[in-house]
């Protein structure tokens, strides 16, 4: 369970995402993301898209995660964009 980190609630995981320097919450069940239940190499289904602002301005993180790797769609607004089979990294310590 070094990838995917439950939280106070059991019925949401994160992945750290080394784009984006955070972790992204993927909830589960009935209304939620499909999990094939593997903490160590996860798939989550479907795609993950995360838009946040901050003081750098408008974040666009699109992904699919699919056995523990991470492919980044082409509308990210960062640097990872468009990166194929990108390896999950252990939960850095300290990581939001
Ligand atoms: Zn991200």
């Amino acid at each position: 369970m070094n990838v995917v980190a439950p939280t106070d609630d059991v019925a949401v995981v994160k992945f750290y995402c080394p784009a984006c320097k955070c972790g992204h919450r993927v909830w589960l069940g009935a209304n939620g993301w499909e999990y094939n239940g593997n903490a160590a190499a996860p798939t989550f289904w479907p795609s993950i898209k995360v838009e946040s602002a901050d003081e750098l301005g408008p974040t666009i993180c699109h992904s699919f995660v699919i056995n523990g790797q991470i492919e980044y769609l082409a509308d990210c607004a960062h640097a990872m964009r468009g990166q194929r089979r990108v390896q999950l990294e252990p939960w850095p310590e300290g990581a939001l």
